[in-house]
């Protein structure tokens, strides 16, 4: 017998109803219409060898835009017992339109998870924090800046050299754009390494890694919102004015701003499947559009960041061009406020997992310190 189950850690599926022997329907659970693509699930096979198909269709609360914009994807499967996710081959996945049809083949007994996000599960980052902060404790530390709404531990790792420029590392406002996670459990890893490049910035930087901001809405597979239902990347909601974010998460985060300005804010979040990319590996960025800098200087220094996204990164691969953050924006809030710059990178979960997306978030970590750190 076959059987599919989502009530799992970043699990995410419902209305699932077997249709025939040999297929299943099931619908994703978006937050809104433009977020409402994600899907995770177990399909688990009690008996002999057999193949089924699995019809994913968005939610239906929400209609399919936000979800045929997510398509073509990859599609990631894993069995279980092996946290190792890899591509389902293209020709199992009608892939175009919804819904989206995947063929799988189980072996006896097989259990197979099924995702288009390789999950960067809340209680595995929070583990890995803690054994760098246990094996690498003569460099760095790991640090909460509060709990969540739900009461899970904001978890990050510190080092670096006390008194010198602080970067502030974050990933998963939206708490299911997993390859921000696994790209700032990378930084996390490189910052802390032995690597020459990495003992050297030691010297020179502080760095702040918070890999997952959001983690009710991690444990849950939420696409965007918070407990709460707040999203915390439009932190401001409909009122950019307002004296302090919607989310209490955002909160935290805001006061820790105000309190001690970092000197650069870096914040990834991620972009799903290549439907409207030109080159690999689909990647984004998004800017603030001047003037938000009060300080010429500090213009100025942006615009050098914005210039090292847009010439030494792989930002330009979807569209060409940064996009832009509203003005209910944190990142536009704190230039405007706060006059912190930022880097704002967009991983696509098609094409990163844990290393691919670490390979690629490292790699615009060093490029934006290096300008932070030489621009005039
Ligand atoms: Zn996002």
């Amino acid at each position: 017998m076959i059987s599919i189950a989502a009530d799992f850690e970043c699990g995410n599926a419902k209305h699932i109803r077997q249709i025939a022997i040999d297929r299943f329907r099931l619908e994703v659970i978006g937050d809104k219409p433009t977020y409402c693509y994600y899907f995770c699930f177990d399909v688990r096979n009690d008996g002999p060898a057999s193949a089924v198909t699995v019809e994913v269709w968005p939610d239906s609360r929400f209609g399919p835009e936000g979800f045929v914009v997510s398509l073509p994807t990859t599609v990631w499967v894993a069995s279980r017992g092996d946290g190792r996710f890899r591509p389902l081959d293209r020709e199992r996945v009608r892939n175009t339109e919804e819904p989206l049809l995947i063929r799988l083949n189980l072996k006896a007994n097989e259990t197979i998870r099924v995702t288009n996000a390789w999950p960067a599960r809340y209680s595995d980052t929070q583990d890995a924090l803690r054994r760098l902060a246990d094996e690498r404790g003569d460099r760095c530390e790991a640090f909460t800046i509060g709990e969540s709404v739900q009461g899970r531990d904001i978890t990050g790792i510190r080092t670096g050299a006390p008194g010198k420029p602080r970067i502030l590392c974050v990933a998963g406002q939206h708490a299911v754009e997993f390859s921000g996670t696994w790209g700032m459990l990378g930084i996390a890893d490189f910052i802390t390494s032995l690597v020459p490049d990495a003992v050297a910035l030691r010297e020179r930087i502080q760095v702040e890694v918070l890999p997952a901001v959001n983690p009710d809405g991690n444990a849950a597979g939420r696409n965007a919102f918070n407990a709460e239902g707040f999203d915390m990347y439009r932190s401001f909601g409909e009122d950019p004015a307002a004296e302090a974010p919607e989310a209490h998460e955002s909160r935290l985060l805001w006061d820790m701003l105000v309190k001690d300005r970092p000197a650069l804010w870096m914040n990834i979040h991620a972009f799903v499947g290549w439907r409207e990319n030109g080159e690999y590996p689909y990647d984004g960025w998004y800017e603030v559009v001047d003037p938000v800098f009060e300080n010429s200087n500090r213009a100025r220094q942006y615009q050098a960041l914005c210039d090292t996204m847009r010439l030494e990164t792989d930002g330009m691969s979807t569209h060409g061009r940064a996009n832009v953050h509203r003005e209910n924006t944190m990142c536009y809030q704190m230039a405007r406020r706060l006059g912190i710059p930022s880097v704002f990178y967009e991983l696509n979960v098609a094409t990163a997992g844990p290393h691919g997306a670490a390979k690629r978030a490292i790699h615009v970590f060093k490029r934006a310190v290096h300008t932070l750190l030489n621009s005039k």
